[in-house]
């Protein structure tokens, strides 16, 4: 036996990978599959931020960046941070990573000792647990009920706190609900954060620019009583589709910046100085932003509306990102039977609630997916449930 780290041994595949890598293969052998598992926007990267990338490589800009960040895409966050956000961090707090994905493994590694705890919200993501034992820790998740609306309470983040508690993670808009953060909720959290002064909060808000009408983003790195211990994580594979460059960031005070500095300087150097350039063009493109947002909004709309219209299908109206959560009624079936099933009869790929937690009575569909497609599952789906009755 290979003398393997057990906490590396131990890890889960994320489901999300998985579920996308299947769709792919699925597709390949079959054009009539609709893939609906990753959250990947369809749209391309605005040119402006691709040409920003051509120009920068063709002037030989390739080689090591230092620091955290280049001083103005640091700065640029910040404005965005203040002008959009409401928060308050100093350039020094801000960390530019590759993805989103490794700005929460920095932030937690950064905070962890072994066998600390570390809450997050169920229905949750599926690579919190595992960022979390990766760095040694253990996973505490609070569990949200379905018939409550995922509602936050204090009496239930009270419950899961210990002495080793250090850090509790969030994440608004919500993958995989598509829940907001209410304001009533955001005040829960500034309590929850006073009663206990030594634990973090980690807001992940990757899906921050994808709000739907009428709802608004509260960051809690805004509230001024808590602010210095709340890191701010956001990212551009979302909001402005660019999953495949990599690049996120964290946003905190200048003190544990410079702690989580040290094992960046020790494991990625930098982020690509061309990628870093063209980031910070990308915090300027307004209008393609909102162009997306809008698509979203009309693909929400017309593809939530077409799922309640089907017999035995529910799904509440998202908020923001761009999940569908979708409960199945099918007896004696739970999600990893509904979504092989729907992937039989109806030939449409979503990924098992259970993928997020114990709560397994929803199935994740994407609407970042072209209108026809979705289009072609829904009436694929409505074929499947009528079948399922008889
Ligand atoms: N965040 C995306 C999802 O939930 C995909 C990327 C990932 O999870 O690694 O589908």
């Amino acid at each position: 036996m290979l003398g393997f780290n057990r906490e590396i041994l131990g890890l889960q595949p994320s489901r999300s990978m998985t579920f996308m890598a299947k769709a792919k293969q699925l597709r390949a052998q079959d054009p009539e599959v609709v893939d609906l598992s990753g959250g990947e926007p369809d749209f391309d990267t605005p040119q402006k931020i691709r040409d920003e990338l051509y120009r920068q490589v063709a002037a030989g800009y390739t080689h090591y960046t230092v620091g955290a960040g280049l001083p103005e895409l640091r700065e640029r966050i910040v404005k965005k941070l203040k002008e959009e956000n409401g928060c308050d961090y100093p350039a020094e707090g801000i960390v530019v990573t590759p993805g989103g994905k490794f700005a929460i493994y920095l932030a937690v590694r950064t905070f962890v000792d072994a066998g600390d705890e570390v809450m997050y919200l169920e229905p949750a993501w599926v690579s919190y647990p595992s960022i979390i034992e990766a760095s040694g820790g253990r996973p505490v998740p609070v569990r949200l009920s379905h018939s409550d609306n995922y509602r936050i309470t204090l009496e239930q983040l009270e419950q899961h706190v210990t002495d080793r508690t250090k850090m509790l993670i969030i994440n608004y808009p919500n993958n995989p609900t598509g829940r907001a953060l209410s304001r009533v909720e955001a005040d829960a959290l500034e309590q929850f954060l006073l009663r206990h002064p030594g634990l973090m909060l980690l807001s992940d808000e990757v899906y921050e620019r994808i709000l739907y009408t009428g709802n608004e983003n509260i960051s809690m790195g805004s509230y001024a009583s808590v602010a210095s211990r709340v890191i701010t994580m956001n990212g551009f594979s979302k909001s402005v589709a660019m999953t495949g460059w990599r690049v996120g960031y964290l946003a905190t005070t200048p003190e544990i910046g410079a702690v989580m500095y040290k094992l960046f300087q020790h494991t990625i150097t930098c982020v690509s100085g061309f990628i870093q350039k063209a980031a910070t063009v990308a915090l300027d493109c307004t209008e393609e932003i909102e162009e997306m947002r809008r698509r979203y909004e009309r693909r929400r709309d017309m593809f939530v509306e077409g799922l309640n219209a089907i017999d035995g299908v529910h799904c509440a109206l998202p908020q923001g990102a761009f999940y569908a959560w979708v409960r199945f009624d099918i007896p004696g079936m739970g999600s990893e039977a509904v979504c092989d099933y729907i992937l039989k009869e109806a030939k449409v790929v979503g990924v098992p609630g259970v993928a997020y937690g114990t709560d397994d009575s929803c199935v994740r569909f994407s609407f970042a997916t072209a209108e026809e497609d979705l289009e072609r599952a829904l009436i694929q789906i409505r074929a499947a449930m009528e079948r399922v009755k008889k």
